[in-house]
């Protein structure tokens, strides 16, 4: 069973996927995270982000690791790294090769092959699992979101200005949304759930309910 989840950065997909295959006692594939790791990684190696072939490359030789919130780069732990404002400002650029997004997909596809999973990102729900059993796209107003994410930076002791912030998150949307290869939007089957106002437990609440009555009228 593959739980797909799509939506903006802010949306809260990360924190209500990991919930939600908390609940259900399956496993959680946070996409962005692969991303990231492969962002830090052309970083430290000084690669040219405009070379898709060099960065293709990259992607299929990375040794990343994935154990439950823990992300691990050729055994060094990076969990806090990848979640860094510089990683943010340059993921967009690396995010919009086709051929790095091809290596991401099959990768993504052999980590949850024959599993039940929770997989969030930008392109699940249109690309990497079309036919999902389950579909949504949360959502969340800009200010909500960038408050949130404000939050998530302050809470791991990373600075940031709130105005950085604001830019950043603007051009990763704009990145996400109008990108030639996967942009981010919501297909016709998707349930939609708007979580600015919305606590954790009741957007996880709502999931559930849908899931629920979905397979009951199966
Ligand atoms: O989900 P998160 O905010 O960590 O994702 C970081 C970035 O990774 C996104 O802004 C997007 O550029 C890229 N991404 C993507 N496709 C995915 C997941 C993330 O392009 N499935």
């Amino acid at each position: 069973m593959i739980i797909a989840i799509d939506g903006p950065a802010g949306s809260g997909k990360t924190t209500v996927s990991r919930l939600l295959a908390k609940q259900l006692g399956i496993s959680y594939l946070d996409t962005g995270a692969l991303y990231r790791v492969l962002t830090l990684k052309a970083l430290e190696e000084n690669i040219n982000l405009n070379d898709g072939e060099t960065l293709q490359k990259l992607a299929s030789t990375m040794n990343v690791k994935i154990e439950g919130e823990r992300i691990y780069l050729d055994d060094r732990e990076v969990t806090v790294e990848i979640r860094t404002p510089l990683i943010d400002k340059n993921i967009s650029q690396v995010a919009s090769h086709p051929q790095v997004r091809e290596v991401m997909v099959n990768l993504q596809r052999k980590i949850t092959y024959c599993k039940d999973y929770v997989v969030e990102g930008r392109d699940i729900t249109t690309v990497v699992f079309p036919h999902a059993d389950y579909k949504f796209y949360l959502d969340a107003d800009f200010n909500e979101r960038l408050q949130r994410r404000y939050k998530e930076l302050k809470e791991k002791g990373l600075s940031v200005s709130w105005e950085h912030l604001e830019e950043q998150l603007r051009k990763r949307d704009e990145a996400d949304f109008t990108r030639k290869v996967a942009p981010l939007k919501k297909t016709e089957d998707a349930i939609y759930i708007d979580t600015t106002n919305l606590t954790l437990s009741e957007v996880v609440n709502k999931l559930l309910s849908y899931i629920k009555k979905k397979t009951i009228f199966r």
